[in-house]
Formats: structure tokens, sequence, C-alpha cells
């Protein structure tokens, strides 16, 4: 298998009932770490790369990982930019092979993001490349506030306006290590999914509870984002590695080994493994 795209991808996901998980990749290490687990569970994943890599040289590194990666791959792989916020991203992921790209436009008012994703959807549109919006703005843990949870009928109009093939919804997460569980609002979810019929995903799954994870996945959630916990599982790991280790691939060994488990867990919590 190769590469294939974000739709191909979310279309196995509703045929079989679970969420492909999405995991965001910085270096090889972690690139290896989730192909290994991908390829051992036999279950299709996501590798994301996150929007401010694409501002730096970094993505153009990474995208040479992530294609050798999914073309050594036995299961089917995309390779998505996490949070696109302008169109040099999007032009350079475009450049560097993504087969999804995701357009967060959440913070505009709901004209605006209608705006912004439609010009997106036709711009990748061109290529065959399938987008992923955001409608209602998940924030960060440090945030004051939580923010507002996605409006129903907004979702059904959006979704209709700008013809993305998944959106991301506001339903209680939030990006970052919570200091207390969340608590998602699984009906919302499940109503979303009935007004606009397209696949939804949920960011700040590091965290998230895994009967919630699994009850957001029965009322319609197709990918979820882990960040947070890959980071974490890949530094703490470095942290307590042996410092006298100076060759890189074998002090990197463990960090790899762990990103690999972290993965894992998260395929079979999401029920994707063959
Ligand atoms: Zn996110």
């Amino acid at each position: 298998m190769a590469l294939v795209n974000l739709k191909t991808l979310l279309d196995l996901a509703e045929e079989g009932g679970y969420a492909i998980p999405a995991f965001n990749v910085y270096n090889m290490e972690t690139v290896m770490g989730v192909a290994q687990a991908a390829e051992e569970l036999q279950a299709p994943v996501i590798f994301q790369v996150y929007s401010r890599l694409f501002d730096g040289p970094n993505a153009a590194f990474l995208s040479a990982l992530i294609r050798h990666a999914a073309a050594q791959l036995s299961v089917p792989v995309a390779f998505h930019l996490d949070h696109g916020a302008s169109q040099v991203q999007v032009t350079r992921a475009l450049t560097y092979g993504c087969t999804g790209i995701m357009i967060d436009a959440s913070m505009l008012p709901l004209e605006e993001n209608i705006a912004a994703t439609e010009a997106a959807v036709r711009i990748c549109g061109h290529v065959g490349v399938p987008v992923e919006g955001e409608l209602g703005h998940v924030g960060s843990v440090n945030d004051e506030k939580m923010a507002i949870f996605t409006d129903i009928e907004e979702a059904a109009i959006f979704c209709r306006k700008t013809g993305v093939a998944a959106l991301a919804i506001m339903v209680g997460t939030a990006h970052g290590r919570y200091r207390q569980a969340p608590q998602l609002d699984l009906q919302r979810i499940a109503a979303i999914r009935q007004a606009t019929g397209i696949p939804l995903v949920l960011h700040g799954g590091s965290g998230v509870p895994d009967e919630q994870i699994q009850g957001a996945i029965t009322a319609g959630i197709r990918k979820i984002n882990f960040g947070t916990d890959l980071c974490y599982a890949f530094l703490k790991r470095v942290l307590r590695t042996n410092q006298d280790v100076v060759a890189i691939d074998i002090f990197m060994h463990g960090p790899t080994e762990e990103v690999k488990a972290f993965a894992m867990e998260k395929i079979k919590l999401t029920g994707g493994r063959r």
C-alpha cells in the first residue's frame, strides 16, 4: 500500500465503525515509531505534521520520511497538514505530498470561516486532496474559559457551503495536558453527525478517558488526533536514557520504541486493527 488520501481512510473507518488515529510526528524517530505500530497491528493511521513546521525547513525533510514510510507499509496511511492557517502552508503541504489538508479558520466568525475554508477546498480540489475544516474553536487547556461548543445547525450550513471532507468540532476537548479529565458531549457529536452526514474529527485526544473515546466513535467521530501524549512519550524516554550513550541511533532506540508502544495503544483503542 502507499499513501492514500484522507477521504479514502475516513471511508474505511466509516465502513468499519472505527476511528483513524492521527499522530503528530516531528522527526525520523516519531515517524518510525508510528509506522512500526501501524504495520504490526495492520491498521491504517494518519501521519500529521503541525502547521508551524511548514513555516520553516522542517516539513520538507519530514515529508520525505513520511512518504518513504508510507511506501514501505502494507496498510493504507495518509499524510496530513494539521491546523493549516495560511496559503503558504497549504501550498507547501500540497507540494510536499500531503494527502489531506486541515484548514483551521475556527477563530473567525462563521461567514469568514466558511469563505477561508471554501477557498482551501477549491485549491486542494484541483489536485484531488480532501480538506478537514474546523467549526467551534478547540482551544488550549491553558485557556481561561472553555470555548463554546459547535452549533449543530451551523455545522450543517458550514459543511454544505464549504464541501469539506471532514469536520473538527468542539465538544469538550482541548489541546495540551488536561488538569482533570474532560467531559465530552456525546449527544452533540451524534446530532452533528446526523445533521452534516460527514466524518467528524476529535482534536485533543490525549488524556481523554478510554470510555469517552469509544463513546465518541460510536457517536460518529472518525479521526482522533493524538499530539501531546506522543510528545510526552518520546521526551520522557529521552530524558530517562543513559547520557553516556553518544551514538544517536542507539540513544534513540528507546524513545522510538516508546512512540511505537503509545501508537499501538491508541490504535487498539480506536478500533482500526485488522
Ligand atoms: Zn488540533
